[in-house]
C-alpha cells in the first residue's frame, strides 16, 4: 500500500528546503557562467571541476576529478576533465545520478548582456550556458543537497557530474567515463541529464544521426575550353537534382512514432552541411583574380537525422543507391561514399522508473501533466545507452531549448526553483520508494 500521507509529508519538506535554498541556487549558477568553459578549445575544464570538486565535497560528497586523456581534443593545454561526486546513503538502495556537460559553445555575436557576466534581469539569469547547461547542473545540485540535509541516511546512492565536451560529441566526458565503468547499470541504476527541455517535459531521447562526406570527380582543363575537361561541381549538380528529385520529398514521408520536438522535426531529415568544388576559397588577403580551370573535385557533407523506425544501413544505402542512379544516367560520373559519424537512435521506454518518478513529480511540484519529448538532435544519453547499457536514462532540466547556442542566452529563476523541486521529488520517489 502507498502511503501517500507519507509523500506528501516529504515532497512538503523539500519544497521547504529548496525555497531555502533560492539564493544559493541563484549564486552558484552565477558562478558556472562566470567560468568560461568555451567549446572548443576546452578552455577552464579544471577551474570548473575544481569548483564543482569544493561544493560537492563541502556538502559532504566523495569527488573524484578524472582527466580523459588521449581523447580527441585533450592536451596539455587543453585538459579534458571531468567531476564526480558520490553520496552513499546510510543503506543499500539505488543509484540515481545527474549528469551535467560543463562545456558551451562559442558566444556568437549580437550579446546585450556580458556572456560571461551571469547578469539578472526580469527574473532571469544571462550568460552562455546558462540554460545549456549550467542553470541544469545548479538544480540538480540544490534538489541532491536539499535532499541529503532532510535524510543524510537514505538508502542508496547520489552521484552528480559534471562532463567534458558534450558540444563536441562527448568523447572526453561521458563516452570515456561510460568506458570506465562510470555508468554500467552495475554502478548506477538511473540517470536523469538536465538539459534545457522545459520543466515540464521529459526527454526520452533523441533520433539517430549520419554524417558523411560525398566526393564527385572530373578532370581539370582550361576554363576557355570547359569540353576538354570533365566538371565535378556539375557532376554535383547532378546529386543534388536527384536529391531534390527523390531524397528530400521521400524522407518528408517518413513519419516517426517518436514524440519528437519541433513537430518539423517528427520525420527524418536532412541537412546539406557544407558544398565545394573547384578552387580553395581565396584568402582574404589576396587581391587577385582566380585562374581559368575546370573544377576536378567537389566535395559536399551531409548530416541526416533518422528515425527510430530506420537503420543505419538503410539510411547509407539510401544515398548510395542514389549516387547509383545518378551514376547510371550520366556518362563519366565518379563518386566517393564515406560515412563520417553515426550515432543510433536511443529512446527510454514512457514506463521506465526514471520516468514514471519525474513524471509524478511534475505533477506534484508544478500541478500539470508532464509531456513526453524526444530531442531532434542527440546527446549525452547515446553513450549513455550504447556503452554503459544503462537504459533507466531521460533528460530533465529547466530553460527554453530555442535559447541554446543563441546570444541573450537565458535561464529563468523560477523555472530552476521548479525543477530543482521536480528533481527532488524524483530522488524522493527513486530512493525512498512508494
Ligand atoms: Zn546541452
Amino acid at each position: 500500500m502507498i502511503d501517500t500521507a507519507d509523500i506528501d509529508a516529504r515532497q512538503q519538506a523539500l519544497a521547504v528546503q529548496i525555497a531555502d535554498r533560492r539564493d544559493d541556487l541563484i549564486a552558484l549558477t552565477q558562478d558556472l557562467i562566470r567560468i568560461p568553459t568555451l567549446n572548443p578549445p576546452g578552455e577552464c575544464y579544471r577551474d570548473i571541476c575544481e569548483y564543482l570538486a569544493r561544493r560537492m565535497g563541502s556538502s559532504g560528497f566523495e569527488v573524484k576529478l578524472l582527466r580523459a586523456e588521449g581523447t580527441p581534443g585533450d592536451s596539455q593545454q587543453h585538459p579534458r576533465w571531468n567531476m564526480i561526486a558520490r553520496r552513499e546513503g546510510g543503506r543499500s538502495g539505488p543509484c540515481v545520478h545527474f549528469n551535467s556537460h560543463i562545456d558551451v559553445v562559442e558566444t556568437g555575436a549580437g550579446w546585450s548582456f556580458d556572456p560571461f557576466g551571469g547578469e539578472i534581469s526580469d527574473g532571469k539569469i544571462y550568460g552562455r550556458g546558462a540554460c545549456d547547461m549550467k542553470g541544469g547542473l545548479a538544480a540538480s545540485i540544490i534538489a541532491a543537497e536539499a535532499f541529503v540535509a532532510l535524510w543524510p541516511d537514505f538508502p542508496g546512492a547520489i552521484e552528480i557530474s559534471g562532463t567534458a565536451d558534450e558540444e563536441t560529441g562527448g568523447y572526453g566526458g561521458v563516452a570515456w567515463l561510460a568506458e570506465q565503468g562510470y555508468f554500467s547499470p552495475e554502478r548506477v541504476q538511473h540517470v536523469i541529464i538536465p538539459e534545457p527541455l522545459n520543466k515540464d517535459r521529459i526527454c526520452l531521447g533523441h533520433r539517430g544521426v549520419m554524417w558523411a562526406e560525398i566526393k564527385t570527380h572530373g578532370r581539370i582543363a582550361h576554363g576557355s575550353m570547359p569540353f576538354l575537361g570533365d566538371c565535378a561541381v556539375r557532376h554535383m549538380g547532378a546529386v543534388i537534382g536527384e536529391m531534390e528529385r527523390t531524397l528530400f520529398p521521400s524522407l518528408k514521408q517518413k513519419r516517426t512514432a517518436m514524440p519528437v520536438v519541433p513537430d518539423g522535426a517528427r520525420q527524418s531529415t536532412m541537412n546539406i552541411n557544407s558544398l565545394h568544388g573547384g578552387q580553395a576559397e581565396p584568402d582574404p588577403d589576396f587581391t587577385g583574380f582566380p585562374s581559368a580551370c575546370v573544377p576536378d573535385q567537389a566535395r559536399m557533407v551531409i548530416d541526416r537525422r533518422y528515425l527510430i523506425e530506420e537503420s543505419a544501413d538503410e539510411v547509407r544505402e539510401e544515398v548510395i543507391a542514389l549516387l547509383e542512379r545518378v551514376k547510371s544516367e550520366r556518362p563519366g560520373f565518379r563518386y566517393d561514399f564515406d560515412e563520417l559519424w553515426q550515432v543510433s537512435p536511443t529512446m527510454t521506454p514512457a514506463d521506465a522508473p526514471v520516468v514514471k518518478a519525474v513524471e509524478r513529480g511534475i505533477r506534484a511540484a508544478l500541478g500539470c501533466e508532464p509531456l513526453h519529448v524526444v530531442s531532434p538532435g542527440t546527446y549525452d544519453q547515446k553513450h549513455i545507452d550504447r556503452i554503459g547499457r544503462l537504459k533507466d536514462c531521460i533528460a530533465y532540466g529547466p530553460g527554453i531549448l530555442d535559447l541554446a547556442h543563441q546570444p541573450d542566452e537565458y535561464v529563468g529563476i523560477d523555472d530552476m526553483v521548479d525543477s530543482a523541486k521536480v528533481m527532488a521529488f524524483a530522488l524522493d520517489d527513486l530512493l525512498h520508494g512508494r
